[in-house]
């Protein structure tokens, strides 16, 4: 597969032409980012990390049934992908009180949540990712009521493939970010999930093994993430 121009140039990743039309390839770059890339940082191994990380887990929920965008491993950096058609919507899934929602609602951090919240974000840096509902997507035409259903039952299936996964890794997946894209007309996951985009705390000690180690300048931020890749067992 050949890789072409440069289509996009995001925070973390960069999305690339290939000679096939049904193709792009995402390259997972150094890059890390915060607070919608008010604090931006370079960490020495996080693109071949989150890669590869982002590899198996896809993998892992295609095997569960989620139909996927990754294709291929291309190398440390690299995988194929189905070139989506994203919805701009981000999909908040989360399981514990953590981050903007404690902030939002005045709830206490740890909160166990049950059953799990679902949010829709829209995804707009420009505009802070303000939460949008179902009405907002269908009157503004960035999604039908049936791909609204399908994004939030994807949503919470995911997340009982994967809340188990790292419960068996002694974690507790605390919250998460998916993007979906549509191809063939059919809503498959698109983007990434890594520790990037979701909260992960040691299930003994709570220690946040996530990108709230970079958010709150914890440090070991890389090291967290390969230690997740560790105990879930996810070659890098
Ligand atoms: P951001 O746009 O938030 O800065 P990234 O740096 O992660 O994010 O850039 C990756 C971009 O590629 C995102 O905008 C994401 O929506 C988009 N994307 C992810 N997967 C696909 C895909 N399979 N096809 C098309 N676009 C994709
Ligand atoms: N998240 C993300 N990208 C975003 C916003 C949120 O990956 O643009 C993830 C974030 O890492 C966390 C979850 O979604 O795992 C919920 O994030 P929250 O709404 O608490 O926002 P935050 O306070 O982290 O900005």
């Amino acid at each position: 597969m050949e890789k072409k121009r440069e289509l996009y140039r995001g925070k973390a990743k960069s999305v690339y032409e290939t000679d096939d039309p049904n193709h792009y390839i995402m390259l997972f770059r150094d890059d890390t980012s915060a607070f919608n890339g008010k604090k931006i940082e370079q960490l020495d191994r996080k693109g071949r990390t989150n890669n590869h990380f982002n590899f198996f887990i896809m993998k892992k929920l295609e095997e569960a049934g989620i139909p996927v965008h990754v294709e291929e491993l291309l190398s440390d950096t690299e995988c194929l992908v189905k070139k989506l058609e994203m919805v701009p919507v981000e999909c908040v899934v989360r399981n514990v009180s953590a981050g903007s929602i404690y902030k939002r609602y005045g709830v206490k951090e740890g909160l166990d949540l049950n059953p799990p919240t679902f949010e829709f974000f829209l995804k707009s840096d420009a505009l802070d990712d303000p939460m949008v509902n179902d009405s907002h997507i269908v009157s503004f035409g960035w999604g039908t009521q049936e791909d609204i259903d399908t994004m939030r039952n994807l949503s919470y299936k995911i997340n009982e493939v994967l809340k188990d996964l790292f419960d068996k890794a002694g974690l507790i997946l605390v919250d998460y970010k998916l993007e979906f894209g549509k191809y063939n007309g059919q809503l498959i996951l698109g983007d990434e999930f890594s520790p990037d985009g979701c909260r992960l705390w040691d299930k003994e000690t709570r220690k946040k093994l996530d990108k709230d180690r970079f958010r709150q300048g914890l440090g070991g931020v890389i090291e967290a993430y390969e230690e997740v890749a560790r105990r879930i067992g996810c070659p890098l």
